[in-house]
């Protein structure tokens, strides 16, 4: 499958994506984890990249195509991709667009994962993640089985940089103002799945029943 998530920070989008590269092999690409692991290791991207994450504002979008445009292009990409975090503005949407049709490749649709906002709040300033495999947990619904240690790889799992409250706030009037209208440009495309995405799990479904036609 070849899908966009697209849903505000803590909407789920990365749950959703881990959910469905187990149904068919598609693979995961979040702009977050690349941007992250660029920072952590030091790289001309990290270093460019760090203020503006930490701060909760967004990458330019040129470094954004500059990541995309390579990382569309490599093998594990062939089976199928979900984009988790990516595109985030218009520019990038059309970046996109005309990306794709140049390399021949079609989307089956773009997921707008919808959650309230108070809940939106609560996930994120409960929400824990793996500085070594970007793994995510929850303080209250799901905590690492050994406090602060990742399950899958033994990383530390620790409140990211830009999940204090001010950050979390200014993320998500970015998203207001940057990325929500997003829906309506996959809209004109008749490419959007609008969804209620309180439950990952009925994400998942609702998914599997659009592909399957
Ligand atoms: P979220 O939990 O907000 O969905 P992500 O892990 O997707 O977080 O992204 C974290 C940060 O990385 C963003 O706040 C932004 O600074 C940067 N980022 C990620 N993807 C993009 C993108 N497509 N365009 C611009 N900035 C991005
Ligand atoms: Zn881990």
């Amino acid at each position: 499958m070849r899908l966009i998530l697209l849903g505000a920070p803590g909407a789920g989008k990365g749950t959703v994506a881990k959910m469905l590269t187990k149904i068919d092999g598609s693979v995961q690409i979040s702009t977050g984890d690349i941007l992250r692991a660029a920072v952590k290791e030091g790289t001309e991207l990290g270093k460019k990249a760090e203020a503006y994450m930490t701060a909760g504002d967004l990458v330019p979008d040129e470094l954004i195509m500059d990541i995309m445009g390579e990382r569309l292009l490599q093998d594990d990409c062939k089976p199928g991709f979900l984009l988790d975090g990516f595109p985030r503005t218009i520019p990038q949407a059309e970046a996109l667009k005309a990306l794709l049709e140049k390399l021949g490749i079609e989307l089956d649709f773009a997921v707008n994962l919808n959650v309230p906002r108070e809940e939106i709040l609560r996930r994120l300033t409960t929400r824990r993640t793996c500085v070594d495999c970007g793994a995510i947990y929850n303080v209250i619904s799901m905590p690492p089985k050994v406090e602060g240690k990742c399950d899958k790889c033994g990383g530390d799992v620790v409140q990211r940089d830009d999940e204090t409250e001010e950050a979390i706030s200014k993320r998500l009037d970015v998203y207001n103002e940057k990325t929500a209208p997003l829906a309506n440009f996959y809209k004109e495309e008749g490419l959007l799945l609008d969804i209620d995405a309180t439950s990952s799990d009925d994400v998942v479904k609702a998914i599997q029943e659009k592909l399957a036609g």
